[in-house]
């Protein structure tokens, strides 16, 4: 049994309008009182202040994030039901996978309707990251589902983010099923990559950027070479040189660069052809003195909570402007942000100011968001956070 059914939680009078919307998330400021006993992360029936039948989903008193509902049908959850969730996310994305692509996003949190479970499948492998408190629960039944529903050789676990604080989580990380290697090869747009799935970054690879990637690949052929800045394990570069053009990866981790040089290798590459350069991107871009008239400017987040969006902004603004001035005339940037709180709006603006400043004409040319596998649920548009905007930039303006 999997549900409370001795606790129950009524939303103060008029709060319900955003669970009547389906949107996923309740807020302890509409919460009127919880009747009954439960433990945080059960799985509990919600009503409104006349006692109506709302939604059932995942109590944590110790998050902002009260409830994180599940259905708004009543409904029994069960194993059965995580099973359905999965494998209807599952078959969804086999559907619209490119083709020689195996590794791919399988469940996108609240967009799939599982509040704060991420699913990854590499190769045979599945990776998967919890951030709720009711999910952390559910790891066998979890398990055993993704055992059922993909087949892999192995499941572990990269709940490593540090948004499981806020749901009065530890980090968690380890084998939770079969084999994993450290090291894994899969395959994206027939190029191959090489993954640290036990120590790479977030679940080992980028792959929310897969048809990005593809993008700049496309771009590439006519280009003189690619400056990939904030690189990683040189996902972008290695779409680029094999385009047949030089590229310069940057990134401050030492090992997702050594992995870079690896992904050359694998795709019969040379990388000593390359350049991979051990850097904060801030001190190179002030240091170089060449121009470059293709880059891909990739930060990680620089606003994780919304207290730090006019701080976050100043720093996309900053690299973005340093960017920009050692641009060519006609360059192509795209320049990515994977804030949430960075909206399309405000991202536009960081791109206004750094031009304004730069003194450049910047036209953009494409925007972009997510591969296809990692949808946002019309009802919960904080699950979006990639944005991409692909530019040109002109020739100074005085
Ligand atoms: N474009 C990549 C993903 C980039 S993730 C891909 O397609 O796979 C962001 C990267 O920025 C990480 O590899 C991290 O090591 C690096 N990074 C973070 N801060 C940095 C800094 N100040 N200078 C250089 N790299 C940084």
């Amino acid at each position: 049994m999997l549900e409370n059914t001795s606790a129950t939680v009524v939303l103060k009078k008029g709060r319900a309008k955003s669970v009547k919307n389906y949107h996923p998330w309740v807020y302890s400021g509409a919460i009127d009182r919880v009747e009954g006993e439960y433990q945080p992360g059960d799985i509990v029936r919600v009503v409104s202040y006349d006692g109506q039948f709302q939604a059932k989903g995942f109590i944590n008193p110790k998050s902002q994030i009260f409830l994180r509902l599940l259905t708004f049908r009543d409904e029994p959850i069960d194993a059965a039901f995580f099973e359905r969730r999965i494998h209807q996310a599952f078959r969804q994305r086999l559907r619209l996978l490119p083709d020689h692509t195996n590794a791919f996003r399988v469940v996108n949190s609240d967009a799939d309707r599982l509040s704060g479970l991420i699913v990854d499948y590499y190769n045979g492998v599945v990776v998967v990251q919890i951030n709720s408190r009711g999910m952390d629960r559910l790891r066998p039944v979890l398990v055993s589902a993704l055992q059922r529903i993909i087949e892999p050789t192995g499941i572990l676990e990269r709940s490593e983010s540090p948004s499981r604080k806020d749901e009065g989580l530890s980090p968690q990380k380890g084998l939770l099923w079969g084999e994993v290697p450290d090291r894994h090869p899969i395959e994206e747009n027939c190029i191959k990559f090489w993954v640290d799935l036990k120590e790479g970054q977030k679940t080992g690879f980028f792959l929310d950027q897969r048809d990005n990637r593809q993008r700049i690949g496309r771009l590439a052929s006519r280009h003189k070479r690619l400056l990939n800045l904030f690189s990683y394990s040189g996902g972008f570069s290695v779409y680029a040189a094999l385009a047949g053009i030089p590229t310069i990866s940057v990134d401050i981790s030492e090992p997702a660069l050594e992995l870079a040089r690896e992904n050359f290798r694998l795709n019969g590459l040379n990388p000593d052809e390359h350049q991979f350069i051990v850097a904060n991107v801030f001190e190179f871009l002030r240091q170089t003195e060449e121009r470059y008239d293709f880059v891909v400017l990739d930060p990680p987040a620089f606003i994780k909570k919304k207290r730090h969006i006019a701080q976050g902004t100043r720093g996309y603004k900053d690299i973005n402007l340093m960017a920009i001035k050692k641009m060519d005339s006609g360059g192509v940037l795209l320049s990515c942000s994977c804030s949430h709180y960075l909206d399309w709006g405000l991202f536009q603006k960081v791109l206004f100011a750094a031009a304004q400043d730069a003194e450049r004409q910047v036209q953009i040319i494409g925007r972009f968001g997510h591969a296809l596998d990692h949808p946002v649920s019309i009802f919960h548009p904080e699950g979006e956070y990639l944005k991409a905007f692909l530019v040109q930039v002109m020739e100074p303006l005085e």
